[in-house]
């Protein structure tokens, strides 16, 4: 007999999917959807991957499954195809891929729809649980008594389905569909200055837009493009525009050319946070057309109600970071990647480590849809992808409206008097700046009051006991801080090695804040850096003070370049650019160029023109000299033969397999194994172990082992040979460890 075996995904560390026979009196559930399954002695969540007809294991040592748990599939075919993509190239178990795809609350059995069935007592159930029926059928009667004191919900009657279907077939119960009470608030998430309606259109005849700019030249040009190569097959654009250049509104009349199609978009961005003017774009832009907006910053009930809003198709429109990627969106039409540079579309933490971005690639094609990669300083991947054909680059080489491009100048720290981290000449331009009625914003790269706290007598320098790096100086709070594990300690006034004074050495963002305040007596001064905003209202607060034009000067670490629009802000003052010239990680300089033209971007918005000034130490370095010169683009093509006579990526493929454990030595020892294993593979150069740039982090000391190939192809058959092998050494159980595909940080 052909018995139908059902492959089931858990969410749990082993690297394989489990074969289960379908329930006796349920229909073959569909790919995609949710199982209660028994594992051990546990009741799981998992999802099927797919219908089999064979199994490893005999037919009569499989288990069945509890149940089926919803009538429609969580995943779609597509998506579904997407996991498995992604499973296999980050070489990661499908369950904990799975896992990053679907919301808590629904992988513990929350139903996928914004309303659930509810089951009550009928009069005649009533009437038979008071008389204490049905008094041979124990579990019958428990549930009865239950339904008594309240109705209950399909997913608190999961696992008592028999009883269930027993009192039903009595005429005891009665079932209904009503939206879930649980959730608060309408599921459609919207900022708080987008109006919303309550009541969402069903049909999309009538996709309402506020007023739109004509669109510039260049923005025409691009939008023009796009669209006659095809709004409803692949294609995949890098949208390569200056700050202020307007992508915006080219993602905007995009978007709105497959709403009105009746399709969806979905738009991932780095940070909801530190973007919400974006997302205030898209909700002002299309003030009736549903929303969800998906971030790492919602509680659960939210994310779950976003995650519904898309699945079933009410939201038009999906805005979300990372994770978004695999949002589940019916009918979806366009895929748009906002600052697709940005380093936190790379999961780096825990076991799964993907791109979003180069997810969102590869889930456009599978879709055959249009997708849009922008940023005004792409990254080297994209920009290699422009010139393979992999992409096509459109370019937005002016800013819209009437403003121009900032010049840039070096100031030489070598000749310069500086104070606390000032020079002179900065002094005297912010002065200029101020005088003329505009604002001036600071850039420093640390926050904190100083970065070293130092002995005036021993040599003795305030370091981190668990990690291998100095506490910063907290002055206003009289604290000692570890950026990379939090320690916190109260600040010494003396040495505790000898007892002399201690001094601050170096600053951050603090401390600039302290001199300016000093310097310009009088005029209101704003900060921002992860300190000062934790979350995204205290973001908002100073935004508005600074775009309110209150607050003049603007000091701030690299959340001052995330896409803010302040049109009064006339000059830039990058303080300290030298950490990433000289740096071992060979992305070093690609991010410090990226921070300096999107810090730059944001002078001279408005009529004005802007101004930016570069403290360095090395005006020389060749880095500087081509982005003064040729700007990104030079720079890049400059950075980018390095990287081709490195052989480093995009010119090669790199996977990192990192390990941290408790001593120094547990962690080398397994790399050391893993290497071992390695039987000088085919056209793979392992490089390495090593000890982390900063190999004690929190207490645990971290290594890692290289891998490199020229392609794709040969990197991943040797991988997918040597993981399973990596997994049984006895090493791999006494520390921690993960597979790192297209690492981004090598630390
Ligand atoms: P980017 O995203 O490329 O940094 P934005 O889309 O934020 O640029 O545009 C910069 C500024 O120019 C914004 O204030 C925006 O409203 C304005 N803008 C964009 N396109 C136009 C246009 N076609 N006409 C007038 N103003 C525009
Ligand atoms: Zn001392
Ligand atoms: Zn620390």
């Amino acid at each position: 007999m052909n018995q139908a075996i059902l492959r089931v995904a858990l969410d749990t560390p082993l690297r394989r999917c489990f074969d289960y026979l379908p329930a006796l009196e349920q229909p073959l559930p569909a790919i995609g959807s949710r199982v209660a399954v028994p594992f051990g002695r546990q009741r799981l969540i998992g999802i099927i991957v797919s219908l089999e007809h064979h199994s490893e294991l005999e037919i009569d040592k499989l288990k069945r499954i509890h149940e089926v748990i919803d009538e429609i599939p969580s995943f779609d075919t597509p998506l579904m195809e997407l996991l498995c993509w992604a499973a296999d190239y980050y070489h990661h178990p499908i369950g904990e891929v799975i896992a990053t795809a679907l919301p808590k609350l629904a992988r513990g059995g929350a139903p996928l729809r914004n309303s659930h069935r509810v089951w009550r007592l009928t009069d005649q159930g009533r009437e038979a649980a008071l008389a204490g029926e049905p008094r041979r059928a124990p579990q019958q009667r428990t549930l009865l008594e239950a339904l008594l004191r309240a109705p209950m919900t399909e997913e608190e009657l999961t696992g008592k389905r028999e009883a269930l279907r027993a009192l039903a077939k009595r005429g005891w119960l009665d079932c209904q569909r009503e939206p879930c009470a649980a959730l608060t608030g309408h599921p459609l998430t919207a900022s708080p200055d987008a109006q919303q309606p309550t009541d969402i259109p069903s049909t999309l005849d009538g996709l309402q837009t506020a007023a739109a700019p004509e669109l510039s030249a260049d923005q025409r040009a691009a939008v023009d493009t796009i669209e006659a190569a095809g709004l409803s097959g692949y294609h995949g654009w890098l949208l390569h525009g200056i700050t202020g250049s307007g992508k915006t509104e080219v993602y905007l009349q995009l978007a709105e050319k497959q709403l009105r199609a009746g399709r969806r978009v979905l738009v991932l961005v780095p940070e909801i946070g530190l973007t919400p003017q974006l997302v205030s774009r898209f909700a002002k832009r299309f003030p009736f057309t549903p929303l969800a907006i998906m971030h790492s910053g919602l509680g659960d009930a939210e994310r779950l109600a976003a995650w519904r809003a898309a699945h079933e198709g009410a939201a038009r429109l999906i805005i979300g970071t990372r994770s978004a990627v695999f949002a589940p969106v019916p009918d979806l039409g366009l895929i748009i990647v906002d600052e697709e540079h940005d380093a936190s579309f790379k999961q780096q933490e825990g076991g799964f480590r993907y791109s979003a971005r180069d997810l969102a690639l590869v889930r456009a094609r599978q879709l055959a849809v249009p997708i849009v990669l922008g940023s005004a300083t792409p990254s080297f991947e994209s920009l290699h992808n422009a010139t393979t054909g992999r992409l096509t680059r459109l370019v937005l080489p002016r800013r819209a409206a009437s403003a121009v491009p900032p010049t840039l100048r070096l100031l030489d720290l070598r000749l310069e008097h500086v104070h606390a981290g000032l020079s002179t000449t900065a002094v005297t331009t912010i002065e200029q700046h101020l005088a003329a009625g505009n604002q001036v914003l600071v850039y420093i790269n640390r926050r904190g009051y100083a970065p070293t706290l130092a002995c005036t007598a021993c040599g003795w320098i305030a370091p981190c006991l668990s990690c291998d790096a100095r506490l910063t100086v907290y002055r206003q709070s009289a604290r000692l801080r570890c950026h990379h594990c939090g320690a916190d300690r109260e600040l010494p006034r003396q040495c505790p090695q000898c007892g002399y004074a201690v001094k601050t050495v170096g600053q951050g963002t603090e401390r600039i804040e302290e001199t300016l305040t000093e310097t310009f007596p009088g005029i209101e001064i704003a900060r921002l850096d992860r300190d000062v905003v934790r979350r995204s209202e205290q973001l908002e607060s100073v935004v508005a003070r600074v775009a309110s034009g209150a607050a003049r000067i603007l000091v701030g670490t690299q959340m001052v370049a995330k896409g803010h629009d302040f049109p009064g802000v006339t000059l830039v003052v990058v303080l300290n650019a030298d950490h990433g010239l000289f740096s071992t990680d060979f992305r070093a300089a690609e991010r410090l160029a990226q921070t300096i033209v999107q810090v730059a971007g944001r002078a001279g918005r408005g009529e004005r023109a802007g101004e930016v000034l570069i403290q360095t130490e090395y005006p020389e370095h060749p880095l500087l000299q081509s982005l003064l010169s040729g700007g990104y683009d030079a720079f890049a093509a400059t950075a980018l033969e390095e990287r081709r006579s490195a052989a480093w990526p995009p010119y090669a493929r790199l996977a990192a397999l990192r390990a941290s454990g408790t001593n120094a030595e547990a962690a080398h020892d397994f790399l050391e194994a893993a290497r071992a294993l390695a039987d000088r593979p085919a056209g793979v150069r392992l490089l390495g172990p090593a000890p982390a740039a900063m190999a004690k982090r929190a207490g645990r000391y971290h290594a890692q082992l290289l891998l490199e190939s020229a392609e794709r192809q040969p990197l991943h058959r040797f991988i997918e040979n040597w993981l399973p092998a990596v997994e049984r050494l006895p090493e791999a159980r006494r520390i921690r460890w993960a597979l790192d595909i297209d690492p981004l940080e090598l630390f």
